[in-house]
């Protein structure tokens, strides 16, 4: 089999399908040489390190500061709670490496290239004319060539995101930080304590075809307004689209299994998209080696419909109910009387958590102020 791209899906992909048949043929191709960075908050979800764990991958965050504080902002509507598991802080640069070397570890042959076409055979997938792969996996990010190919294209939701590195201010240590945009909806604003003395700051929102696409200009004062002072001495600005995922989360029947970005498995509320990538990563890795003579593209589409098909239900019925007046002040009023509401959004944002009946009980109990 051929992953393309080397992300977290496709080191994710990669790994799970030479655990599930060891000594397996995995060629992982990617157009970019690692270390490679990747424009992202860099917030790792422990949920994304359950999956690796159970793919044998330990040791990624060992050498890295746990970040347990959440606080999120919303106008002068401010809460700060611990998260009942710590988070993580880590360089793309860094972690898609180190899981890079975990796949080369497992057995995957890692090449350089950049795929530009795909044909799609009775019996076999062939990129560019040259490879040849009884199945291909595309975990080829955000503008995906498999995609386009299996006939998804791109009529999905989209949010842009803009991230750097600044020096952390001290009110903002041993935290992840989150202010909710108030002109601009749905937006918000993050700091993303690194534990080295830097952060991770940046600003993203949904696209919406009557506001326009923000300038970097506009996302920079968005950023400055909603956390004042906090670009001071930023460095290595970065810019990339989110393809948000929606309850109609789809994959074809065939020979391409589409993980990550590429399926478009990005939480609409948080813009997490790690957990997402290796989950459907490692499903793909899976499916693909033991298809055998059976449908892969179904084996996988039923494999990650089983994981997600809740959880995306609900992160898409929260995304529309957050256009209602009110509604992002009711939760947050919820989370922060209730320990027990706030972890249950915690899941909801981070990993594959429902709408819970304590989540909807908040809602209601604080939809008046
Ligand atoms: C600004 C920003 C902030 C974000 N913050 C967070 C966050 O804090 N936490 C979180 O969980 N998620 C966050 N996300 C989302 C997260 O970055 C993505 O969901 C995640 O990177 C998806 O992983 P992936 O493996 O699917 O794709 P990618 O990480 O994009 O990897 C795709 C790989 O495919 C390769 N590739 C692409 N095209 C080709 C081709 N044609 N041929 C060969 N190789 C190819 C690329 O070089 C790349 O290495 C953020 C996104 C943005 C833009």
């Amino acid at each position: 089999m051929v992953v393309v791209g080397a992300g977290p899906a496709g080191s994710a992909a990669a790994i799970a399908a030479l655990r599930t048949r060891p000594g397996a043929r995995v060629l992982l191709l990617d157009r970019a040489d690692f270390p490679r960075d990747k424009p992202c908050g860099d917030g790792v979800a422990p949920h994304a390190l359950d999956v690796l764990a159970g793919l044998g991958v330990h040791g990624l965050v060992d050498d890295r500061t746990p970040v347990g504080t959440l606080e999120l902002g919303f106008g002068r509507l401010t809460l700060v709670r611990p998260m009942r598991r710590a988070a993580w802080v880590v360089p793309r640069l860094v972690f898609d490496a180190r899981l890079v070397d975990a796949a080369v570890s497992a057995g995957a042959d890692l090449r350089r290239g950049h795929v530009r076409a795909v044909e799609i055979l009775p019996d076999r997938v062939v990129l560019d004319g040259t490879v040849e792969a009884r199945v291909a996996i595309g975990a080829d990010g955000v503008h995906s060539v498999l995609r386009r190919a299996v006939g998804l294209g791109t009529r999905r939701r989209w949010a842009l995101a803009l991230r750097a590195y600044a020096p952390t201010p001290r009110d903002f240590r041993g935290r992840q930080v989150i202010r909710f945009g108030r002109t601009r909806r749905p937006s918000y604003a993050w700091s993303f304590d690194l534990g080295d003395g830097w952060s991770n700051v940046g600003y993203g929102e949904v696209l919406d075809a009557s506001l326009g696409a923000p300038g970097r200009r506009l996302m920079l004062a968005q950023l400055e307004e909603l956390l004042p002072g906090s670009i001071g001495g930023a460095v290595g600005w970065r810019g990339h689209h989110l393809p948000l995922s929606s309850a109609r989360w789809h994959q074809p029947d065939g020979r391409v299994l589409l993980a990550g970005d590429a399926a478009s498995l990005v939480n609409p509320l948080t813009g997490e998209g790690i957990y997402y990538a290796v989950a459907s990563g490692a499903c793909a890795g899976r499916s693909a080696v033991e298809a055998g003579d059976r449908d892969a593209g179904g084996l996988h589409r039923r494999a990650v419909r089983r994981l997600l098909s809740a959880h995306l239900a609900g992160t898409t019925a929260i995304s529309h109910a957050l256009n209602g007046p009110g509604v992002l002040e009711a939760g947050l009023r919820a989370a922060r009387a209730d320990q027990d509401v706030f972890d249950d959004l915690v899941e909801v944002g981070l990993g594959r958590g429902v709408v819970t009946p304590r989540i909807l009980g908040g809602l209601v109990s604080h939809a008046f102020g």
